[in-house]
């Protein structure tokens, strides 16, 4: 059977030009589990969109089998705004150039309204919870009234999305090992550690107990703990895993990587029996869950040009040399140069390239460690 492409439109910001996005359903409205992905809401990040270029067949052969369990929304590129900013012959997709917000963020935090819609009928009956949360947000979002084109694409997104089991948001870094970014809420449940452990992630960053930035994976995951930090008393579990997949870097686009990183997501998907198979065995956790408060993110205090000495997934130890900073005026050899050192033992999972400009305050790096580390002016948690 074809696969049908959906399309939601976006109201017209000028005359003479409209936007649309398309999606695709696979296996049945209302099946369970329910799982939604989505790639390129920064809109100049493709790995993703790779990735699911090569699932989708695999899926569409799955369905044609009658293997698919649940319901699978795909939204390849989601975010036709950003892919519309095509300036100086460069594109910038990651901020939309009307407000300069960044695409991720300003996501919609939903359980204040669901609170009050539902909240006095939330008891002990975790699945009826659950139910009855899904459907509350679903109605919030029906009665939203957007008005420009990027409010219309949040609002009719989530409807895709907000009562979902999953949601995978797909990004990458400039330069980066596959990493994600998810909440300790969400890390007992095992599809978060099997999934890492299938997409081969070098590290996961939990935010503690659950995102307080409003990007897409994180309204997902907050929407459950807030309710649960209102309503003690009830039962409420964390029914959406909800994750910020960062694939490698925005140069890795390959039909080698694209096609290994869609294995990697079916084997997922018939793991979590949102795909009928037999599940293929688990590779090896390459990284334990790592909190968000000891990564380790290296702000320039300066000007100049940048150069790494270790490259994305490697092991760094407390004090190891990780970047400089070169005074290009500077006539004195290695005086012109400041080195940034590593503050925790962990891997170095993003960094920017060498050869870019660097700036007072401007994220160098990333690393992950196991430890805390004490609180830094303009650590910020994620800005991808
Ligand atoms: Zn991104």
């Amino acid at each position: 059977m074809p696969a049908r492409i959906n399309s939601i439109q976006l109201p017209s910001m000028t005359p003479g030009s409209q936007k649309q996005i398309q999606w695709l359903r696979f296996g049945k409205a209302g099946a369970r589990p329910k799982v939604y992905l989505q790639a390129a809401i920064h809109a100049n990040e493709m790995p993703g969109t790779m990735a699911l270029h090569h699932l989708m067949p695999q899926l569409l052969a799955a369905e044609s089998q009658g293997l698919i369990q649940g319901e699978i929304i795909v939204v390849p590129t989601v975010n036709p705004i950003g892919q519309a900013q095509l300036v100086g012959n460069a594109h910038a997709g990651r901020y939309n150039l009307l407000s300069y917000e960044n695409f991720n963020r300003n996501w919609l935090s939903l359980s204040d309204a669901v609170a009050e819609r539902v909240g006095k009928r939330l008891g002990d009956d975790a699945q009826s919870n659950i139910k009855r949360i899904r459907k509350a947000a679903r109605e919030v979002l029906a009665e939203m009234k957007p008005v420009n084109e990027l409010q219309t694409l949040r609002v009719e997104i989530m409807k895709l999305s907000v009562d979902a089991d999953y949601v995978l948001d797909l990004h990458c870094d400039i330069h980066a090992a596959l990493h994600l970014f998810t909440s300790a809420c969400d890390w007992p449940n095992g599809a978060i550690r099997e999934l890492a452990a299938d997409l081969g992630a070098r590290a996961s960053l939990c935010n503690e107990p659950y995102a307080t930035s409003l990007t897409f994976s994180g309204v997902h995951a907050s929407l459950w703990g807030r309710l649960r930090d209102r309503f003690a008393q009830a039962v409420i579990p964390q029914a959406c895993m909800a994750v910020t997949v960062e694939m490698r870097s925005q140069f890795d686009v390959s039909d080698a990587l694209g096609r290994s990183d869609a294995n990697n997501l079916y084997r997922w998907l018939v793991r979590r029996g949102v795909v009928r198979g037999r599940a293929q065995p688990l590779p090896r956790l390459l990284s334990p869950a790592m909190p968000m408060s000891g990564m380790d993110v290296g702000y320039s205090q300066g000007t100049g040009f940048l150069v790494f000495h270790v490259k994305p997934g490697t092991l760094v130890k407390k004090g190891q040399a990780i970047c400089d900073v070169i005074d290009p005026a500077s006539p004195h050899g290695p005086q012109a140069r400041t080195t940034y050192k590593s503050q925790t033992d962990g891997v170095l999972f993003s960094c920017r390239l060498d050869g870019y400009l660097s700036w007072p305050g401007q994220v160098m790096y990333r690393i992950a460690g196991a430890q805390p580390l004490p609180h830094r002016l303009g650590v910020s948690g994620l800005d991808d």
